[in-house]
């Protein structure tokens, strides 16, 4: 039997950052992950094919800080990457940092708008990641701790943002942040691939379709660090093992390889975890970097009360983002594609009204025909290359079920898309790969296989996420916190979830 001041069950994203503040606050952390690499969703992959994450949008330099990596002498930072919206007719988009171009280099008429729209998004989305890099407000007793003062002065911070926002554009934050993306955006520009592709980006790994409410804020929240999106050196496994890195620098144990069968509890207290190969490992204080449901199956459902349970069962997460890994037959550069836009984000999603309609049958529990895409050239470390395309919608609760029919059915349909934009594609592709949201609920345990754990809806969010109740990380009986997506700010390659969680988890404990 070991002795911890600290457990981290599960070594996603969130784990590993959770485990690195902790040990870095001279805890004695031990994280215990089921598969055998660490990563989560994030590193998640089959047979050597692309993992299911691709491209940092949303990195959060404050985690990394706070889990004593540097983020500038990080090895993965990688490069900038430019986003190609794609046209059957070849006629291709280039979104740069500076603006909208065809694909000669002349600029698009939209450059202007989209270049005013996305500055207002990133000035919200700064507001945001400060609520974003702390606990949601509320919780604390009406006396002046240090922990109140600290979250007033913070939420005051953001109050003096949105006032130097001036009364209008202060107006217009809080008009558009609960709003659909779909009507926010068509307010500015005309319908096409450049509204598409901002559609495209606010439903990235949700069951909404950019009419649905509050989609603005995924788009937003996506912008908060910044809107630059990376294509990691070597992959999200060298994001990952540089995460694996400072959590063994914070003097981590690190157990791969290792199911955690039981959380055990003692007069409404932790005491430790069982894993399913009989070990009894103890500590006073357990991380859970997964969801509530899962969670509390291991503690056991009769430690929640009735309303406690209820709210648990009715958090939404139904996954609609499936991976769909194209083996190309060499490193020849895609067709339709100059050279330097070999490593760019491909986007196919050419209207907002597009984005719309592939969400429709997704609310019958099919598959989208004509479905959005991005897409990344990638090489794996063993030198082949492949196409990584993340597909929606992709119902976890496909009608008839995710059959080797229907997974075949969905590459077919991948292909047979971006080959429309991209003719002779079809040609280069030797080996196809699916991976479904049911796969991805099976191999990590998140809900549904959501992105994000559980859906990021208004209903969802800061002091409702995962659920009212349950905003502020504390779960359950004493010393039992999440850390996982699910909770405040949400998931994405981030880390604030378990950075957030963990110095919640410091500061009851004093
Ligand atoms: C198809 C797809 C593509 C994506 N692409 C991107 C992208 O390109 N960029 C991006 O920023 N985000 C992307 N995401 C989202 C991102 O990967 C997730 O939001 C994030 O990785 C979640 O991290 P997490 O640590 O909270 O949870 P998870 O990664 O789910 O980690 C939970 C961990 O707990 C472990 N576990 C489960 N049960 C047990 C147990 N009983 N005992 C021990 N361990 C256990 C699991 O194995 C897992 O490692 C994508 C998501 C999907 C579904």
């Amino acid at each position: 039997m070991s002795n911890f001041d600290a457990i981290v069950v599960g070594g996603g994203i969130n784990g590993l950052v959770a485990g690195a503040v902790l040990g870095r606050k001279g805890k004695k952390v031990c994280i215990i992950e089921r598969a055998d690499r660490f990563g989560g969703m994030a590193s998640y992959a089959v047979d050597g094919g692309p993992s299911l994450a691709h491209a940092l949008y949303n990195l959060s330099p404050r985690a990394l800080k706070d889990a004593g990596i540097d983020v500038d002498r990080a090895t993965f930072t990688g490069q900038q990457i430019d986003t190609v919206s794609l046209a059957d007719d070849g006629n291709h988009i280039v979104f740069k940092a500076n603006g909208v171009y065809w694909n000669d280099g002349s600029q698009h008429p939209q450059s202007k708008a989209w270049c005013e729209l996305i500055q207002r998004f990133k000035t919200y989305g700064g507001l945001l990641r400060q609520l974003a890099e702390a606990p949601p407000p509320g919780g604390h007793s009406a006396s002046l701790s240090r922990a109140r003062l600290a979250e007033m002065l913070r939420l005051a911070k953001v109050g003096i943002g949105l006032k130097m926002l001036g009364k209008s554009e202060m107006r217009r934050f809080l008009q558009v942040v609960l709003s659909n993306v779909y009507d926010i955006v068509l307010d500015d520009l005309p319908d096409g691939p450049v509204a598409g592709m901002l559609a495209a980006d606010a439903i990235r790994g949700a069951a909404t379709g950019p009419r649905s409410p509050g989609t603005v804020f995924n788009l937003i929240y996506r912008l908060g660090h910044g809107g630059t999106i990376t294509q990691p050196t070597g992959g999200m496994t060298a994001v990952v093992d540089t995460l694996v890195d400072g959590a063994k620098a914070a003097d981590c144990t690190l157990l791969p390889g290792t199911e955690v069968s039981r959380i055990l509890v003692d007069l409404d207290a932790v005491t430790g975890v069982q894993t399913a190969d009989g070990q009894t490992l103890r500590a006073p204080l357990v991380l859970s970097n997964l969801a509530s449901p899962l969670t509390s199956q291991l503690t056991g459902p009769s430690l929640f009360d009735i309303e406690a349970t209820r709210r648990i069962r009715n958090i939404r997460a139904r996954g609609t983002a499936a991976k769909v890994n194209l083996r190309l037959k060499d490193a020849s550069p895609l067709p339709g594609l100059k050279s330097e836009q070999k490593d760019a984000r491909l986007i196919y999603a050419p209207s907002a009204d597009y984005v719309e309609a592939a969400f429709n049958p997704a609310k019958y529990r099919e598959m989208s025909k004509a479905p959005v895409i991005e897409a990344l050239r990638t090489e794996q470390p063993d030198g082949s290359h492949w196409v990584s395309a993340i597909v929606q919608y992709a119902p976890s609760d496909l009608d008839g079920g995710w059959t080797q029919e229907a997974q075949d059915r969905l590459a077919q349909i991948t292909v047979d898309t971006l080959d429309c934009a991209l003719p002779g594609l079809r040609e280069q592709i030797t080996d196809t790969q699916v991976i479904t949201p049911d796969q991805i609920a099976t191999a990590t345990g998140a809900p549904g296989g959501h992105w994000h754990h559980a859906e990021m809806s208004l209903d969802q969010l800061l002091t409702l996420r995962p659920a009212n109740g349950i905003s502020r990380y504390a779960f359950g009986p004493k010393g039992l916190f999440l850390c996982g997506a699910a909770t405040h700010p949400g998931g994405d390659v981030m880390g604030l979830a378990g950075r957030n969680a963990a110095l919640m988890a410091l500061e009851v404990q004093k």
